[in-house]
C-alpha cells in the first residue's frame, strides 16, 4: 500500500505515466461538455468555478447561461446593482460567493482598469478566490501550471496512489497539492486539469467508480488493495447544528413585510419575512401566542395558512420551521424594523432557497 509519505517522493516515471495515461483518456475517451471548456477569457473561467462551487453541475449550467447572457462581461456585472444579481443567485446557495463575485467584479474593473489579473499569485490575492479557482483561472486562462485540488482530484489521488491518511487534515490537504503540483503536466496544464475533474466526476465517481473499465485499473492502489470504498478516508464525521426557524408573514392591504439580512449569519444581503427563531419547532399554538406574534397581530387579524413544517440542509446547519400567514385588521405595530412591499413584486427580490421553494406554492 502506498505510504504517502513515500508518494511524495513519487518516482518522476510514475508520476509521468500517470499523467500520460490520463491526458491519453481526455484526448481520446473522455466526452464530457460544457459550456465553458477550452474557454480562454479568465472572466468566464473565473464565473463557471464560482458557480460550480458547491453546487452539482446540472444545476450551475443554467446559472452560468443566465449569467453570460445577463452581464457577458466583468464590466457589466461590476455595473450591476446588489439586488439584482443576488436575484439572479437566487436559489444557489452560498452567497457569500455572490457578494466577493461583485466585490471583485468592481476591483477588477475600477482599481485595475478591467485588467484581469495574469499570474497566480495575483489571482489568488483577489477576493473569494482560493488556491483552488486560482489554479483553475491561471491554467486555463492563461496556460500556466498550476494544478486545481478538489474533491474530485482528492478522490482520484487517494485512491490511486492508496492514500490512507484522513483527507480532511489541514496536513493532508498540504500534502496532497503538493503531489498534484507534481503530477501536472507543465506543457498542458489546462487539459491535465480538466482530464483530472472530470475523470473524478465521470470514471472515478464518490459512488460505484468505473473500475472495471478505468485505464488505471492495472495500477490503482485502491483497486488492487479493495479500498476503493473507504478512500478518501476522513476523520471527522460531519456535524450539523440544527437551527429552528418560524416565519410569519404579515399581511396588511396586499402589502408584505420583509427585511433584509445584515447580520453576519447565513444568507447574508437576502431578504426574510418576519423571524422567529427558537431552540426548538414550535406549534403554530405556541408562536400565535407568543409575545413577538401578539403584539404585532391586534384584534381581528386571521390566520390565512400554515405550511406544513420544513427542512434544508446546508454545509454545517440544517434549518427546519414553518410558515405562517396573517392577515392583519389593521396596519402593522411593531415591525418599524421591517419594510412594506406589494404582493405582486415581492417575487422580484432575493430570498433564500429555504423560503423561496415556500413562496413558489403559497404566495
Ligand atoms: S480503478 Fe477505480 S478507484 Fe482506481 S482510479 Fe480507476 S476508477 Fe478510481
Amino acid at each position: 500500500m502506498c505510504n504517502f509519505h513515500g508518494c511524495m517522493g513519487l518516482k518522476k516515471a510514475s508520476g509521468r505515466a500517470f499523467a500520460a495515461l490520463l491526458l491519453e483518456w481526455h484526448h481520446s475517451v473522455n466526452q464530457r461538455k460544457m459550456p465553458w471548456k477550452g474557454v480562454k477569457d479568465p472572466y468566464r473561467v473565473w464565473l463557471s468555478e464560482v458557480i460550480l462551487q458547491q453546487t452539482r453541475v446540472e444545476q450551475g449550467l443554467a446559472y452560468y447561461e443566465r449569467f453570460i447572457e445577463t452581464y457577458p462581461t466583468i464590466h457589466e456585472l461590476a455595473l450591476a446593482p446588489d439586488d439584482e444579481v443576488f436575484k439572479l443567485w437566487e436559489g444557489l446557495g452560498y452567497y457569500s460567493r455572490c457578494r466577493n463575485l461583485l466585490k471583485t467584479a468592481r476591483y477588477i474593473t475600477y482599481e485595475l482598469k478591467g485588467a484581469f489579473p495574469s499570474t497566480y499569485p495575483s489571482i489568488l490575492a483577489l477576493n473569494g478566490i482560493g488556491p483552488y479557482t486560482a489554479a483553475a483561472i491561471a491554467s486555463f486562462a492563461f496556460d500556466l501550471p498550476f494544478a486545481v485540488v478538489d474533491g474530485n482530484v482528492i478522490r482520484v489521488l487517494s485512491r490511486y496512489f492508496g492514500i490512507e491518511e484522513a483527507v480532511d487534515l489541514p496536513e493532508t490537504r498540504k500534502r496532497m497539492s503538493i503531489l498534484a503540483q507534481d503530477l501536472i503536466d507543465q506543457k498542458q496544464p489546462a487539459a491535465y486539469n480538466q482530464a483530472i475533474m472530470d475523470f473524478g466526476a465521470t470514471v472515478c465517481k464518490p459512488r460505484q467508480p468505473l473500475c472495471a473499465t478505468c485505464p488505471f485499473k492495472r495500477t490503482c492502489v485502491a483497486l488492487k488493495n479493495n479500498r476503493v470504498e473507504q478512500l478518501p478516508f476522513k476523520s471527522k464525521k460531519l456535524v450539523r447544528t440544527q437551527r429552528f426557524f418560524h416565519y410569519i408573514i404579515f399581511e396588511f392591504q396586499r402589502n408584505v413585510y420583509v427585511r433584509k439580512r445584515t447580520d453576519k449569519d447565513i444568507w447574508q444581503g437576502l431578504f426574510e419575512f418576519f423571524l422567529l427563531e427558537a431552540d426548538q419547532l414550535l406549534t403554530t399554538e405556541a408562536i400565535l401566542a407568543s409575545n413577538e406574534v401578539k403584539q404585532i397581530a391586534g384584534k381581528g387579524s386571521t390566520l390565512v395558512h400554515e405550511s406544513m413544517n420544513m427542512k434544508q440542509q446546508l454545509t454545517h446547519q440544517e434549518i427546519i420551521g414553518k410558515f405562517i400567514h396573517i392577515r392583519l385588521a389593521s396596519p402593522a405595530k411593531g415591525l418599524e424594523h421591517l419594510t412594506a412591499v406589494d404582493l405582486s413584486a415581492v417575487r422580484k427580490l432575493a430570498f433564500p432557497k429555504f423560503i423561496v421553494s415556500f413562496m413558489h406554492e403559497k404566495l
